[in-house]
């Protein structure tokens, strides 16, 4: 039987509620079907704050096994590196991550904040990632670290993680099954393409049928801020609630996977010259693609230029 611990850090519990939305299985019926023992949660465990403190006593005298670790949310470790800005029993929480690190097999990252640090890297609270500070390797645990398992964090993110990822990861690891990392340690199983794969509006980006407005059926790339070719993600493959996704739905991707989350410029505009977006799709060259939207919109067919429908 293998033991998950998930450990809260600095976030707004929004991955969480993702991995409560889980349908086929839903949380309880994965973890007893993979014989896997949820140790502790934050929102559904019960143990009194006694025997919370004797489990965890347990895990770091060894007597109790430490197979999977969950961080959610960022590592806080201001003010000025002491990380008291956020303690537990008056000593910084920033401990217990690496005491619960240093034991686990192998140590997940759920969400952007715990991947990458996310909303609190540049603020007050000197917030990180597990193994990294937005792009640059290192992080909280140090750009060496490897769990027991030899493997380094696993960063599942996402603002917040899709829970079929959440899910996924853990019926990897439940099973021992090594997972292959993109260069900021997401795993290609979910990473592996972006989220523009899979939108519904593909057609409307291939002809730069373009939306500058919300409510109607066009790409929301070229006005409307859409990062959904910027961004690896599974978003517009695992639907959301089974059913839909920002972009399919007409709000624009706000590339909540990338280490750089969230981003300087606003989410609904795309910062542009004279119209071409200044961040293009994924290693396209500049001069090519302006010469191919260009021709693309001229070719346009009339039943996507004379949309009607709204969403
Ligand atoms: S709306 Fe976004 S994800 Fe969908 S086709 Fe356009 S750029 Fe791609």
């Amino acid at each position: 039987m293998k033991s998950v611990y998930w450990l809260q850090g600095g976030g707004c519990g929004g991955d969480t509620f993702s991995f409560l939305s889980s349908e086929y299985p839903d949380i309880i019926e994965l973890f007893r079907q993979l014989n896997v023992q949820l140790l502790w949660h934050p929102s559904f465990s019960h143990l009194s704050p006694a025997s919370h403190e004797d489990l965890l006593a347990q895990i770091h005298s060894g007597e109790q096994t430490l197979d999977i670790l969950m961080v959610e949310g960022s590592v806080i470790c201001g003010p000025a590196g002491t990380g008291m800005f956020h303690t537990r029993d008056g000593h910084p929480r920033k401990e217990l991550v690496y005491s619960l690190a240093s034991q686990a097999s192998s140590v997940v990252a759920v969400g952007t904040c715990a991947s990458f640090g996310g909303f609190g890297v540049d603020a007050v609270i000197e917030a990180t990632g597990l193994q990294f500070t937005k792009k640059q390797r290192g992080g909280f645990l140090g750009k060496d670290f490897t769990a027991g398992s030899g493997q380094p964090v696993i960063n599942l993110a996402g603002c917040p993680c899709h829970h079929d990822v959440v899910a996924g990861a853990i019926v990897a690891l439940a099973n021992e099954v090594s997972l292959e990392l993109d260069e900021y340690q997401r795993p290609l199983e979910w990473y592996g393409t972006t989220v523009h794969q899979g939108c519904t509006r593909n057609e409307y980006h291939e002809y730069r049928v373009e939306e500058s407005d919300f409510g109607e059926m066009g790409c929301l790339f070229f006005h409307m801020g859409c990062a959904g070719p910027l961004v690896p993600g599974p978003c517009n493959k695992l639907l959301w609630n089974q059913h839909s996704s920002k972009p399919r739905a007409g709000i624009p991707c706000f590339g909540c996977t990338d280490p750089d989350f969230p981003r300087a410029t606003p989410f609904f505009q795309t910062p542009n010259i004279e119209g071409i977006p200044l961040s293009l799709p994924m290693g396209v060259n500049r001069a090519h693609y302006m010469v191919y939207k260009g021709m693309a919109a001229a070719a346009a067919p009339e039943h996507l230029k004379n949309r009607k429908s709204k969403v």
